[in-house]
């Protein structure tokens, strides 16, 4: 698979935006859509639409066959121990609500207990543990970065104690790009009794993950940013642990039995799928993980390798330029880089980089405790996927370069 076959897999690359042709660099926002991907979907809406899990018809055994096979190819893609370990949700952003929401109402957490969160994490894996910290008065502790960055793991030890129940940490910073060591902090907080929830929302796209190596307790992600339809993500969770905690919301299908006197409920994973779910989106999980596996052949990771090594260069050697997310290896780096530019508003930035056809990112990221961190009001961010060339990078920074001129 070479790039340029692989880019006409992706429709909108042939895109154009102001007469220019589109330079998609909001890759960490939301990727773009594959055919295969576009092309499930319709199939789904257009043959095989019918509810799942219920009627005996013919379509609706279809239906639900193709959803769960989405499942039991989702638990192969993480390494799960089996797709009952697989839940379906909106995103990562619902995933982590509905494990709040039932480690809360599993009288998991007493008053006092404490959670520590990464300095780095996006809001949805903030929010949440916010809101059950306001009911049950837990402490919410953070684990800082450096000025690179990087977690602070040589301190997470100080920081548990034997109230801390949970550690909630990206395995990629959606800001600073930097793989984080998960592993290891699995290993710390379990020798200490902490369960470990991983947001991997930007992790799934770039590494290869195997839950049962890695050993963390639960994992979230969504599927628009690895190429599937939006409105579909995962939580996974080790059986033991979901098999104890009680329903997320209350509806069709998530039951056993239903009575006036006493209802019952559905084993794991259905347990927490209430209602009608995601009929033509979930099954385009299947496409979307053949293509991560395809994105991952060695001439396109070789491509993105040169891209990030060509960018981290370009931003770093230039004065002006403050790069967030600069690892003492780079290979712990994904190809995302959030920078600001002296003088210069990010805001003004993209606007201009607009205008030539490229799309970035600016503002807060979702990120605003990690903005404090480092003292600014945002930053501008360029996301790369493995569909972004040598050519869209060194355009980039030739556009960014007149940019910054305009502005000074
Ligand atoms: N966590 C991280 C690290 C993210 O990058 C994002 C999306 N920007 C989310 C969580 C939230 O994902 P979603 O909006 O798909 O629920």
């Amino acid at each position: 698979m070479n790039i340029e076959k692989m880019r006409a897999l992706f429709p909108q690359l042939r895109e154009k935006v102001y007469g220019k042709p589109l330079v998609y660099l909001d890759n960490a926002a939301t990727s773009l859509r594959p055919l295969s991907v576009v092309e499930e979907w319709e199939e789904m809406s257009l043959r095989h639409n019918a509810n799942l899990h219920r009627a005996i018809h013919k379509t609706a055994i279809d239906a639900t066959d193709r959803f769960e096979a989405a499942r039991a190819a989702v638990a192969g893609f993480v390494g799960a121990e089996s797709p009952d370990e697989i839940v379906f949700t909106s995103g990562t952003t619902q995933s982590v609500n509905l494990l709040a929401s039932c480690l809360e109402h599993a009288g998991f957490f007493s008053s006092g207990d404490e959670i520590l969160i990464a300095e780095s994490e996006h809001h949805s894996n903030i929010v949440p543990w916010q809101l059950v910290s306001a009911r049950k008065v837990l402490k919410i502790k953070t684990i800082p970065v450096n000025p690179r960055g990087e977690i602070r793991v040589e301190i997470l030890s100080e920081l548990l104690t034997e109230r801390t129940k949970l550690c909630c940490i990206a395995q990629i910073s959606n800001v600073l790009g930097i793989i984080n060591p998960i592993r290891e902090i699995v290993d710390i907080c379990h020798a200490n009794g902490t369960l470990v929830l991983v947001d991997g929302a930007q992790g799934i796209v770039h590494e290869t993950v195997n839950l049962r190596e890695t050993g963390c307790d639960f994992y979230a992600f969504s599927g628009h940013k690895m190429y599937a339809a939006p409105g579909t993500g995962v939580l996974f969770g080790k059986k033991a642990l979901l098999e104890n905690l009680p329903p997320y919301m209350g509806g069709g299908e998530m039951i056993e039995s239903v009575s006036w006197e006493k209802t019952t409920y559905a084993p794991v994973p259905r347990r927490f799928e209430a209602g009608t779910q995601n009929i033509s989106g979930t099954p385009t999980l299947v496409p979307a993980i053949e293509m991560c596996n395809l994105l991952r052949s060695r001439e396109i990771t070789q491509n993105q390798e040169s891209v990030k090594a060509f960018m981290t260069e370009a931003l770093t050697s230039n004065p002006d330029i403050t790069l967030y997310g600069n690892p003492e290896d780079p290979a712990k780096k994904i190809p995302l880089f959030s920078f600001s530019v002296a003088g210069t508003h990010h805001e003004d930035l993209a606007l201009i980089l607009d205008k030539m056809g490229i799309a970035v990112r600016s503002g807060q990221m979702c990120a605003e405790p990690l903005m404090d961190r480092f003292g600014v009001t945002g930053m501008l961010r360029a996301s790369f996927a493995p569909y972004n060339t040598m050519a869209e990078a060194e355009y980039f920074i030739e556009s960014l370069n007149k940019a910054i001129k305009m502005l000074k």
